[in-house]
């Protein structure tokens, strides 16, 4: 763990605790890829999401989000702002500073209600359920969404006085949507750009939201909003449009409440090499070759995924039920392994899904088991990326179906974790973001079990030529949209953003 000290804010930070962007080169690096406070020309890039990961994310278990941003910031360098998942029983009165390599992270700690409200309440209770396209799942209360406004408006006030007139601002996730609104207000002039690793859903869906109104106004304090897919900008273009008074203004830029607006694609990528090298490493590990012993020759099938309604699971072991009905020859010849940590526990819905899947474990494993075989191992904990590339790796099928996801980066480090000599198939949702990359996955409707037991089946019989063959192909999108390109592309994006206006 760095080193904490505490700041106080407002007060002139002296000596200065960030190191500039633009230091020069490392001697013999001279001429490589450009970094990209270089892209964007002198600015120091500040991010901002809703919780900081403090450490190593090859060494612990990370969200998508975590993953992505460490990736980008560990390249460019710069400050990481957020929540530092401490709970404690009064507002916080500034930031703690820690300075880990390039990275210096300013971390806030909630207060209890804040916590209730802004994060298990309105971001997790009623934001997430209605992104996944889950309205019934959502459960609004104005108290909630006051204490939502309330925190963002904390954040802008910690961290205005932290910045300086050249930063670049990279907002992350729907956590904090008016967060550039309250900077504004602070007279931050600064570019800010945001990011929604989640789905946008159709404008129709956002406007079952009491507050829509209030929280896209908001959202037009950005210069650049940044999605997943196309799919996403077209909801949230539809509705400035519709809803907002938007003027369109080109292809990809609006202006909406008296400012020009620019919406893009970034498609989230990982870092192809190191997880490629991570999972070559982990192959030769202890825990590897206990997992290989107890397959003795049975393929295995994986799936990982926060333990998440979103994320199909229910849905996922029916299927692979139906894969034992359906083709009765591979029982006793496949094992799937479904790695699901738990998150979110306060919320109920949570607790729910996690009841649900203990019983369907328990009815496939009591179906179909033998002495000597278990087709379903159900696992409630994560593992660290290092080990979980080797799991990766060993799996001749990647078991992918959420019902409705941003990305998904298990499905791109699955496939970047493969032996390219004989490298397994990935079985993937259309309703992932990242099936508009990876169209040579068997992409599958998760919502219907026989194409997806069909998928599962086909995967496992695929002859090696075809699999390498989609793999390359798969492999080479990944290298092109990898986590620099889509940091870079971002942040070029928000400073000719800024240039614009
Ligand atoms: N992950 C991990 N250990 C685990 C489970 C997941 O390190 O036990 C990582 C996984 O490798 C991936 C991230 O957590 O990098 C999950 O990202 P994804 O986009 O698939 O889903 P999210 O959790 O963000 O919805």
């Amino acid at each position: 763990m760095p080193p904490r000290v505490a700041l106080t804010p407002g007060r002139p930070l002296q000596p200065d605790p960030w190191p500039p962007l633009s230091r020069p080169p490392p001697p013999g690096t001279a001429g490589k890829r450009a970094p990209a406070e270089r892209l964007a020309g002198a600015h120091r890039l500040v991010v901002v999401s809703n919780r900081v990961a403090m450490g190593d994310p090859a060494g612990k278990s990370a969200g998508g989000l975590a993953v992505g941003i460490l990736a980008a910031l560990k390249r460019s360098g710069g400050i990481w702002f957020g929540w530092s998942g401490e709970v404690s029983d009064a507002p916080p009165a500034a930031a703690e500073i820690a300075q880990n390599d390039e990275i210096t992270y300013a971390t806030l700690d909630l207060a209890r209600t804040d916590y209730e409200q802004y994060y298990n309440g309105f971001a997790n209770r009623v934001l997430w359920p209605l992104f996944h396209y889950r309205p019934g799942l959502v459960e609004y209360q104005r108290a909630d969404f006051a204490g939502y406004q309330r925190v963002n408006r904390q954040f802008a006030a910690h961290l205005a006085p932290l910045l300086r007139p050249h930063d670049l601002i990279w907002v992350h996730d729907y956590h904090l949507m008016p967060l550039a609104d309250e900077l504004r207000r602070r007279g931050v002039r600064q570019p800010i750009g945001f990011f929604l690793h989640t789905p946008f859903p159709p404008a129709e869906l956002f406007r079952i939201l009491p507050c829509h109104a209030e929280l896209m106004r908001a959202m037009c304090a950005y210069d650049l909003v940044g999605f997943q897919t196309g799919g996403d900008i077209a909801g949230f273009r539809d509705y400035l449009l519709r809803w907002a008074g938007a003027q369109p203004d080109g292809a990809e830029s609006l202006t909406a409440c008296g400012r020009r607006q620019r919406l893009a694609a970034f498609p989230i990528g990982i870092d192809v090499e190191a997880i490629a090298g991570q999972s070559r490493q982990s192959a030769v590990a202890r825990q590897m070759r206990r997992l290989q012993e107890s397959l003795r020759q049975r393929q295995l099938i994986i799936g990982v995924d926060r333990l998440d309604y979103s994320k199909g699971l229910p849905q996922r072991f029916k299927a692979f039920e139906r894969v034992l009905e359906l083709f009765p020859e591979v029982r006793g010849q496949v094992t799937l392994m479904q790695i699901a940590p738990p998150t979110r526990s306060e919320v109920p819905e949570y607790t729910q899904i996690r009841r649900i899947l203990e019983t369907a474990a328990g009815h496939i494993n009591g179906r179909f088991a033998e002495f000597d075989w278990m087709p379903l191992r159900y696992l409630n904990k994560s593992f660290n990326h290092r080990t979980l590339c080797g799991f990766l790796r060993a799996a001749r099928v990647g078991l992918v179906t959420p019902l409705r996801d941003g990305m998904n980066l298990v499905a791109k480090e699955y496939v970047a974790a493969q032996d390219p000599e004989d490298p397994g198939a990935l079985v993937l949702s259309c309703f992932a973001g990242a099936a508009e990359e990876l169209g040579d996955a068997l992409l599958v409707n998760p919502f219907d079990a026989d194409g997806v037991a069909e998928a599962i089946h086909e995967a496992l019989v695929m002859p090696r030529e075809e699999r390498v063959a989609r793999w390359q192909s798969m492999m080479a999108v990944l290298r092109r949209n990898d986590i620099a390109a889509w940091r870079e592309s971002f942040v070029a994006a928000l400073a000719a953003a800024a240039r614009a206006r």
